[in-house]
């Protein structure tokens, strides 16, 4: 995706930020040549008969990034603005994400790119059953698994595991991630990535000496990550004071009543109309003075326009690419505290492994054990990457990305070239 203020593509701003990590690493080039680039990219062509008897052509896309730590890993996300380089750069994202939280993974991402919002149930699920039918051949739950991301749902995953079942002629849960529950889902999954983003603010809080109970937040975007997040933060007292979605934008300053923002949201689909809320311009969240932001959209959000008017003492990222490195450059010199994506929204991808490892099992665990061991990996993670921050004084995405390339680059380093 493009941004008006800098035009810099996003798989180049994952290149640029690889290149300085492994700068930092003092990585040699034949390592570099081994894990920066996609493995494999597939590129598809999705027919679907829409409801009005019409043909459409969408197209989808699968790209593996690594298979080096383990299986390929990584959602699925259906949004007008899908492109292979966009999937490239999240497939990227993915791999040092799970490396980061240190899981068997490398990492993937697919997507198709469509207007999902506009179109029926039946036309989604006729995509996504010839869209899975078309990346067969590369995933599998021991090659590559998807999962849910921008949206994509359990409804998306359950058409995607019976139509692989169905292809290979047994079922074969293990294929994706973020099932229903009834499918061999886990418990815990569907708010992973929000409950994650909550134990890694804590964690920063807890560094920082900052007071999460009366804290301000602003939360932009209230899709699975950000609501759940809201919803957890809140919980703790913490003041919610402003929402946005890609319809509007709500504000109080005394702080939201979340619960009943999620109702609102779940009966129209949009936080805009909530009662005992003021309307805001959805822009002028990001530069709200509050203590934390947490954008949980889409990437680029924040760039080199709006980064110098950021206020927030920590910036969460639920989403995955949200600041660009132009803003980043600017918000480094701003004593902001950035909770990079790869660290903070990790919940999602580490409760699907959860569910892989569950599934492979046929045996099932207990909510609050999901619960206690994300927490144990997010603490864990947060830990690793603060340490190379504070011994390395290198800004915490610099130290996250040194932490998940430094460990692909020592398994790629074990396993050698081929053949
Ligand atoms: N789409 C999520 C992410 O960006 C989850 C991926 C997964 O669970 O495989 O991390």
């Amino acid at each position: 995706m493009l941004t008006a203020a800098t035009t810099q593509n996003v798989y180049d701003v994952a290149l640029e930020n690889f290149d300085r990590a492994a700068d930092a690493l003092d990585l040699d080039s034949d390592t570099r040549e081994m894990i920066k680039y996609p493995e494999r990219m597939l590129t598809v062509t999705v027919p679907v008969r829409m409801d009005d008897g019409r043909l459409h052509r969408f197209e989808g896309y699968r790209v593996q990034h690594s298979s080096v730590r383990g299986p390929a890993k990584g959602g699925i996300r259906y949004h007008p603005q899908v492109t292979l380089d966009e999937v490239k750069a999240l497939a990227t994202w993915m791999t040092w994400k799970c490396a980061v939280v240190n899981i068997p993974f490398g990492g993937a991402k697919g997507g198709v790119t469509c207007d999902p919002k506009h179109m029926s149930a039946g036309e989604l699920e006729r995509m996504t059953r010839r869209y899975t039918s078309a990346i067969l051949p590369i995933i599998g739950p021991e090659q590559d698994i998807p999962a849910p991301d921008v949206y994509t749902n359990a409804q998306t995953m359950a058409w995607i595991m019976d139509t692989y079942s169905m292809t290979k002629g047994y079922p074969i849960p293990g294929v994706v991630t973020g099932k229903p529950l009834s499918l061999g889902g886990s418990l815990g999954r569907s708010e992973a990535t929000g409950r994650g983003v909550f134990y890694t603010i804590t964690c920063a809080c807890e560094h920082l000496k900052m007071q999460l109970p009366g804290a301000a937040v602003a939360v932009q975007g209230f899709g699975n990550a950000g609501s759940v997040a809201a919803q957890l933060l809140h919980e703790a007292g913490a003041r919610v004071v402003a929402v946005s979605d890609s319809t509007g934008c709500v504000y109080n300053s005394k702080g939201l009543n979340i619960p009943e923002l999620i109702h609102l949201k779940t009966l129209t689909g949009r936080v805009a109309g909530f009662p005992e809320a003021e309307a805001m311009d959805p822009a002028e969240l990001l530069t709200l003075k509050c203590d934390i932001l947490v954008p949980a959209a889409l990437e680029s959000a924040i760039d080199s326009a709006n980064a110098p008017g950021v206020h927030a003492r920590i910036i969460a990222e639920a989403a995955n690419g949200p600041l660009t490195p132009a803003a980043d450059r600017i918000l480094n010199g701003n004593e902001t505290f950035v909770i990079p994506d790869i660290l903070c929204n990790a919940g999602g991808v580490t409760v699907s492994y959860f569910e892989w490892v569950q599934d492979e099992q046929h045996l099932f665990w207990e909510a609050q054990d999901v619960y206690n061991r994300l927490e144990r990996v997010m603490q864990t993670a947060f830990r690793d990457v603060l340490k190379i921050h504070l011994d390395r004084k290198v800004p915490m995405r610099l130290a996250a990305n040194m932490l998940g390339i430094g460990r692909v680059a020592e398994a790629v380093k074990l396993r050698g070239v081929y053949p």
